[in-house]
């Protein structure tokens, strides 16, 4: 079972803990925050709160999102 994404039954990609697809919605997440942090002052939390609140948000970043808070 180790080699299954934290979120979902695929395989997870090498060096991660998610399969690409919720590994490429991580990686958009925490881009994406070092832009609101310098435009919001925001903390992660807050930040991951925003997203999974948000009905913009695609599939994949939510899972993320609220796998994290
Ligand atoms: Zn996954």
């Amino acid at each position: 079972m180790e080699n299954r994404c934290k979120l979902c039954h695929r395989k997870k990609r090498e060096n991660s803990e998610y399969c690409p697809y919720h590994g490429k919605a991580f990686d958009n997440l925490r881009e994406a925050f070092e832009r609101w942090k310098r435009a919001f002052d925001i903390d992660w939390d807050d930040y991951l709160r925003q997203i999974a609140e948000n009905t913009e948000t695609g599939e994949w970043a939510r899972d993320v999102a609220e796998s994290l808070m």
